[in-house]
Order: structure tokens, then sequence, then C-alpha cells
């Protein structure tokens, strides 16, 4: 297998960071789906770097996941390497800027900004996931998007190359990004324009009630991926599915939310992606029936779909 060297000397074993087989429903929020062929978590710039070109060098296709709350993973699993971004964990700090590698929580980066005297995401408290997942799908709650802050984003090509993108909030809407049309890159880190504050206890107090509100309404009782499709233009998905009677429906192990209709849970632990694939699917062919509007899917089909 090749070696790859980093820019220090020192070498980088693919050896130890490829794993072959890698179950992913253990990885995901709503515990279902197949096996990575590869899966690595790189934990810095040279690893990842490392693990592009040994892609490229065996042809391999990349997939990217974060804290995959937003994918259903096939149940055949993901052909080629898939990259694991959990590891790329660092941030820092520089003025307002508050700078984090794509992996880290969304949750655990609101707290470090706040234990650096920065605040302006706590509304976004309590979303699962990754710092890169959440820029991925433009994330939301609140009246907040996570555009509404980013001032960069440093990307990386699949050929390994950085390359600095100065973000606007116009490039960005509601649940979608720029990073949705090139998907042959990698958001490495993203810098966000924080406000300054010496009031840390009151922006912790938001973020806390925001995460709260969730608790409270058993968002995290059941597994599951979080809203299943996007609000249409007009309307709301949530009301939609449950005017259509389709609350407490399912299809193998998995089921329409008693108390949010938008969302699909694992609830016994035994549903298959394919069974939210299908609830899915029925989902928006009964709306679309009754209500004569199409449905787009919030959540990404990862794998040989
Ligand atoms: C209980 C619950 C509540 C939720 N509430 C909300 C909510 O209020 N608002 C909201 O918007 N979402 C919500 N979600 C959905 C989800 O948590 C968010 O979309 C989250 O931002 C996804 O991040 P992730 O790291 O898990 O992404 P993943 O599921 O790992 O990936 C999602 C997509 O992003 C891509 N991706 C991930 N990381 C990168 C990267 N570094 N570079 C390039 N592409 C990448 C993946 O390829 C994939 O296509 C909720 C989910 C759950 C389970």
């Amino acid at each position: 297998m090749t070696t790859n060297v980093r820019n220090s000397g020192e070498k980088i074993n693919l050896e130890d960071l490829l794993k072959a087989n890698l179950p992913l429903a253990q990885h995901s929020s709503i515990h279902t789906g197949g096996s990575a062929d590869l899966a690595a978590f790189p934990a810095d710039f040279e690893e990842l770097r490392a693990l592009l070109s040994y892609a490229e060098e065996n042809k391999l296709p990349v997939t990217l996941l974060g804290g995959c709350s937003n994918s259903l993973i096939s149940d055949d699993g993901v052909a080629g390497l898939t990259i694991i971004t959990t590891h790329l964990t660092r941030r820092h700090v520089q003025g307002e800027m508050f700078c984090v590698r794509c992996g880290l929580a969304l949750d655990r980066a609101i707290e470090l900004a706040l234990e650096d005297g920065l605040c302006g995401l706590e509304l976004l408290g309590g979303i699962p996931g990754t710092v890169g997942g959440a820029i991925f799908g433009n994330c939301g709650a609140n009246g907040v998007q996570i555009c509404d802050l980013l001032y960069y984003v440093d990307y990386m090509t699949f050929d390994g190359k950085l390359h600095r993108m100065q973000t606007h909030a116009d490039e960005f809407s509601y649940r979608h990004s720029p990073f949705k049309e090139t998907k042959d890159c990698i958001i490495y880190e993203a810098g966000f324009r924080l406000i300054p504050t010496t009031r840390t206890s009151e922006a912790r107090k938001s973020k806390d009630e925001a995460k709260k509100k969730r608790k409270l309404a058993g968002q995290y009782d059941n597994p599951s991926l979080g809203c299943v499709f996007c609000n249409p233009a007009v309307g709301n998905a949530a009301e939609l599915i449950e005017q259509c009677n389709l609350k407490g429906a399912s299809i193998g192990g998995a089921s329409i939310c008693h108390r949010h209709a938008n969302v699909i849970i694992n609830g016994k632990g035994k549903a298959t992606s394919r069974d939210v694939h299908n609830l899915t699917r029925l989902v928006q062919k009964t709306v679309f029936e009754e209500k004569g509007i199409l449905l787009e899917p919030e959540i990404q089909c990862i794998g040989r779909w």
C-alpha cells in the first residue's frame, strides 16, 4: 500500500488510516445503512491530502461524511473511499474571527466560541452534526442560518489543493450552499465573524434554551435524520404531511414521528435505509396527489442507491 510523506518529513501510514468494510450505521443518527468499502478519519491536512491522492491513484470515488445526521446511507454501502471528518476538530481565534475545522461538532463549536468570548451562533445550539455538514446544507433554526455569520470557507479540491472562498450570504439560500453544486470538494475550515462579548453567561443561556426546546420537543428521543423534507415555498412540510393523515404511517421499521410529521424515526432500531427511503417516497407521492405540492428531500442519499 502507498505511503505518503508529510511536509514535515513525518510519514503517513495509510495502512493505519484506512479501514476496510467499516459499518456506518453506528455513525449515523438514524442507525441504518451498510458499510463503507474503505473509510478513514483524517486528523490533519496532510492526512486528508494523502487520502485524496490515494483515492486518485486507485481511481476510487470519494464520499464525505461529517456527523451523518442528515445522510441516509444505502443498505448496500458506499463504494470507494469514505472520508469521515470528525477528527478534524482544531479551532483558533483571530480577532473577532472564530476559525474552525470542518469536523468539530457544531454544538461544541458554539460552546468553544463562547469560551473564547465570541457569540452569535447560539440559536443553532443543539443541532446535531459537524460544522462542515452544517455549511454544506446551510443549516438553520430559530430564524438564523449558518451562512449569516460565515466569513470564509477554506475548501480542498480532490487534487489536494486548498482554496479560500470569501462567502456572501446571498450565495446561500434555505438549506442550500454553493458546495451542494460542486460536490468534488471538502469544506476544510470555516471562519465565522462573531460578536465579542463579556456577557457570555447570557449567550450561553440562550444556547442552552435552544437546546432545551429541542429536548422538550422530543427531537433526541428516537434515531432520526431530523426533517426529511424542506419546507415548500408556500406552507410547511410537516403540516402538509399531517393533513394527509400520514402521522404514524410506517414501512418496515421506519415510521412517521407522531410529534413531528416531517421526521421519520427508527423507533425500535429495526429499520433499514430502504424502509426510510420507501417511506420518504410514499410521503412525497401522497402529498403530491392530495395537495399538488412536490416536497423536496432535505436529507442526502449516500452510497449505492
Ligand atoms: C434531531 C435532529 C435535529 C435536527 N435539526 C436541524 C435543524 O434544526 N436545522 C437544520 O438545518 N438541520 C437539522 N438537522 C439535520 C442535520 O443535523 C444538519 O443538516 C447538520 O448540519 C448535518 O451535519 P452532518 O455533519 O451530520 O452532515 P452529514 O450528514 O455527515 O453530511 C450531510 C451532507 O454534507 C456533506 N458534507 C459533510 N461534511 C462535509 C465537508 N466537510 N465538506 C463537504 N461536504 C460535506 C455530506 O457529503 C452530505 O452530503 C437535524 C438532525 C437531527 C437528527
